[in-house]
């Protein structure tokens, strides 16, 4: 039977999270991505940090009046797990069949996707609210394991994992409330819509990003922590917030330069380009560094999520950074191929002149 419940969790959420998003007021504004139809740029509306806190609220009053324990989500993650594995492989299937076919098989058009973009009504963007959903579960998800922890082990509960559960938070929030920024990123003008991005937003997103948390939070402190805790955390957030400042800051910085290429960033840094009369690269501050300096920074964010749990001994809390490696190493070389594509000689001008694709003066 908790099976079952569980099981229903996340479609439970993730409908809460469609009907506020559609319900609650919005800032709408244009994007990145130029509407084939129209030749318009597409429409967003954003209200994403105002869903994740309506979304707290809700759990939190829930929890207050004993419908449920605040930790129940953790109580029951492989139930939730298996129904969020269950709705994202149907909802792949929903949408790459109705969208008309690539030309490639079915099973690379099912895995990367057939349509770049849907929005339904003016009101609802496909990718955008499947970045909402699968943000907003992980915050509950992790807020319900830190809270686990704290009561199994009240008084002598590792402070790793409360500060774990809380960067993971940062984490979401950051990108909530910068979400704008996001519609310039890869993942909204380069994916397509398939089982990697529906399914990575329903199931890997939430589910895989607190691996760490899950591994832990049923462990007892650590004498690692128990020596060396304040130290140890403080330089983990440090490590954590020291990746953060490179991605956002690259991200800002490129976000920036789109919308108002002439504006020197953070009021001082004003843009050198490369260029061919045509196009213009950025080449100076984060983007003079490395070509992704911002796939650096979100790896040593990961690595700092990782250590600062106190268990540098055990595997599973290392899978999310090398998660980011994989996926950001991979993601740069076929970023490379798409910038070559666009951008012709300025890209190998470019590359010249910024050598080193993702770590400076090293790779
Ligand atoms: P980038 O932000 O690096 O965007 C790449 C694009 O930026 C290129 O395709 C090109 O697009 C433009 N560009 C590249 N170089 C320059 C330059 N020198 N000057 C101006 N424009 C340039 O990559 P992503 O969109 O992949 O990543 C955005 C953020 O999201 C990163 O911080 C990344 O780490 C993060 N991310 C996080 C994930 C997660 O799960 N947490 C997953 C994936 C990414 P154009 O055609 O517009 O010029």
């Amino acid at each position: 039977m908790n099976f079952v419940v569980g099981f229903i969790a996340p479609l439970v959420v993730y409908l809460v999270v469609l009907a506020l998003h559609v319900a609650l007021p919005a800032r709408t504004v244009d994007g990145y991505v130029v509407d084939a139809k129209t030749g318009r740029l597409l429409r967003y509306r954003l209200n994403g940090l105002a869903v994740l806190l309506v979304v707290i609220f809700l759990w939190a009053v829930i929890a207050w009046f004993d419908v449920l324990p605040a930790e129940w989500l953790y109580l029951h993650a492989w139930g939730a797990l298996a129904g969020a594995c269950v709705l994202g492989l149907v909802y792949t299937v929903v949408l790459v069949h109705r969208a008309p076919s690539t030309g490639k098989p079915y099973l690379v058009d099912l895995f990367l996707g057939r349509v770049e973009n849907l929005q339904y009504g003016g009101r609802i963007d496909v990718k955008m609210i499947l970045y909402l959903a699968g943000a907003v579960m992980l915050v509950l998800n992790a807020v319900s394991t830190a809270i686990y922890h704290a009561i199994r082990f009240s008084a002598d509960l590792n402070p790793g994992v409360l500060l774990h559960a809380g960067l993971l938070i940062f984490f979401v929030l950051d990108y909530l409330w910068f979400e704008r920024v996001h519609l310039y990123t890869y993942d909204l003008f380069a994916e397509r819509i398939g089982f990697k991005l529906a399914w990575g937003c329903l199931v890997f997103y939430p589910f895989f990003y607190p691996v760490g948390l899950w591994s832990t939070a049923y462990l007892p402190t650590p004498a690692l922590i128990v020596d060396y805790g304040t130290v140890w955390l403080v330089g983990s957030a440090c490590v954590f917030l020291f990746g953060w400042a490179l991605a956002r800051g690259a991200n800002m910085q490129k976000y920036q330069f789109k919308r108002f290429p002439d504006k020197p960033f953070l009021g001082r840094l004003a843009p050198q380009v490369v260029s061919d009369g045509r196009h213009n690269l950025l080449c100076n501050g984060f983007w003079g560094a490395a070509r992704h300096i911002n796939y650096l920074g979100e790896i040593v964010m990961a690595t700092g999520l990782a250590l600062s749990l106190g268990h540098p001994e055990l595997p599973w809390p290392w899978l999310y950074p090398l998660y980011y490696v994989l996926l950001l190493t991979t993601r740069e070389r076929d970023d490379d191929r798409r910038c070559s594509a666009k951008y012709g000689a300025l890209w190998d001008v470019y590359k010249a002149k910024v050598p080193k694709r993702i770590v400076p003066g090293i790779y």
